[in-house]
């Protein structure tokens, strides 16, 4: 079994609900959910004229492979009913692997560390709530240490559930 941090994120529709059924489907496809960070609202990273993001880190146990679980967290996000049109747009659910283990993977379709997560307080916020200490595997740099230096000014709250 391999451990791995995955990156939720809505920002159409019923946001939590969303985050609330890919947890779910995960549980049924793809392993266990051993914790999940509290969730957290940003602003629109990368295109602004959008709505707010919800984003939240779990720590999922799974026995696939790291390609075998690209296949099923896009399946999850088709579940949301995801369409993919303009980059970096509206979505009613993202799925990015973080960390799997401490693999360095790149392939055409899939990076590991994924390639932006140093530059998004939106991701490290909740990584380092789950993982503080955790050395990332090419940047050799704690979750801790690479929040700190995080140039990105978008500010991170946790979200209050109604
Ligand atoms: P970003 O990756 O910058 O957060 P995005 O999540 O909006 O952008 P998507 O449209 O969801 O991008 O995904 C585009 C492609 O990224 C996917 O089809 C997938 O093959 C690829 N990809 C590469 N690395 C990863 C990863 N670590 N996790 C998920 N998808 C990845
Ligand atoms: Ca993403
Ligand atoms: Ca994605």
């Amino acid at each position: 079994m391999s451990n791995v941090y995955l990156l939720l994120g809505s920002n159409e529709g019923n946001r939590l609900n969303w985050m609330q059924q890919a947890i779910g489907q995960l549980g049924i496809k793809s392993g266990n959910i051993l914790r999940r960070s509290a969730v957290y609202q940003t602003a629109a990273w990368g295109l602004s004229d959008q709505p707010d993001f919800l984003n939240m880190v779990v720590l999922l146990e799974t026995g696939l492979q790291p390609l075998a679980l690209l296949k099923n967290i896009q399946e999850i996000e088709q579940l949301a009913g995801r369409q993919r049109e303009i980059k970096w747009g509206q979505r009613t659910l993202d799925i990015d692997i973080l960390l799997y283990e401490d693999e360095i993977i790149n392939l055409p379709e899939l990076t590991i560390p994924h390639g932006f997560m140093q530059e998004r307080r939106f991701t490290l916020a909740p990584l380092a709530e789950l993982a503080p200490d955790l050395i990332h595997p090419t940047l050799k740099k704690s979750i801790k240490t690479l929040l700190l230096e995080c140039p990105d000014q978008l500010e991170v709250h946790t979200y209050e559930q109604q």
